[in-house]
């Protein structure tokens, strides 16, 4: 046996000088990753789905002139149950986030999501808008931020090269995937949209948060009290 410089280790096996260049010696675990990345960075499904203005960069980005079915990407699926990739493209509202997680959820693994522009990256210029989410990743996790307002179809590709670099680095071994002990494994819960809209996973801060300022008040409210009465008894 031989460690080569990755630190893999190799059978010793002699290939004869005249089949040097169309043998190649390898074992299973060097060679499932790449064929299994290769398969999936090549017809990565991505959902249709768009918010607002950059989802028409992204219908451009699957037309002919620029032409995602080189990438192997132009199979936009009407479901999340055939889609690896939700691309978020245009203003994230509080009342769509719901929405956008439950599609999340019923997406299959490995799934990626990436987040288009500026207004799904941190609110873009309606940040300050009392209805606007200022960024996508407060909820999902984002593999691959794309930026720009809107970006444009080169800018997409350019992400979706990167989301591939990224494949790449995974390993069959690691990568997420259906569990079948665990189904509600990488599950998000859906935020609850009330008057603002709640983050479950934030239940125990906001409940913190508001027991404090409820005391805070009450502590106020007792100075306030004792600051009136004392003048009389003056
Ligand atoms: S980033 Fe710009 S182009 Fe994209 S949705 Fe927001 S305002 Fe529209």
């Amino acid at each position: 046996m031989t460690t080569s410089n990755t630190g893999a280790v190799a059978p010793d096996i002699t290939v004869p000088e005249e089949l040097s260049n169309n043998v190649v010696i390898t074992n299973i675990a060097k060679l499932l990753d790449p064929a299994y990345n290769w398969a999936r960075r090549n017809s990565i499904w991505p959902m249709v789905f768009g918010l607002a203005c950059c989802a028409i960069e992204m219908i451009c980005t699957a037309s002919s002139r620029y032409d995602l079915a080189r990438f192997g990407m132009e199979v936009f699926r009407a479901t999340p149950r055939q889609s690896d990739l939700m691309i978020i493209s245009g203003t994230v509202t509080k009342k769509m986030v719901p929405t956008i997680v439950r599609l999340y959820n019923q997406m299959p693994e490995p799934r990626y999501v990436m987040s288009m522009g500026a207004c799904a990256s941190g609110g873009g210029p309606f940040k300050e808008g009392y209805n606007v989410v200022d960024g996508i990743d407060k909820f999902l996790p984002v593999d691959v931020y794309v930026p720009g307002c809107p970006p444009t179809p080169q800018a997409l590709i350019n992400g979706l090269i990167a989301l591939q670099e990224k494949i790449d680095q995974q390993s069959i071994a690691t990568a997420p995937w259906y569990r079948k002990d665990d189904p509600t494994a990488g599950l998000v819960p859906i935020p609850v949209l009330g008057p603002d809209l709640v983050d479950l996973r934030q239940l125990d801060t906001i409940r913190r948060e508001a027991a404090r300022s409820l005391a805070e008040q009450e502590k106020q409210r007792k100075e306030a009290e004792e600051t009136a009465v004392s003048p009389e008894a003056a």
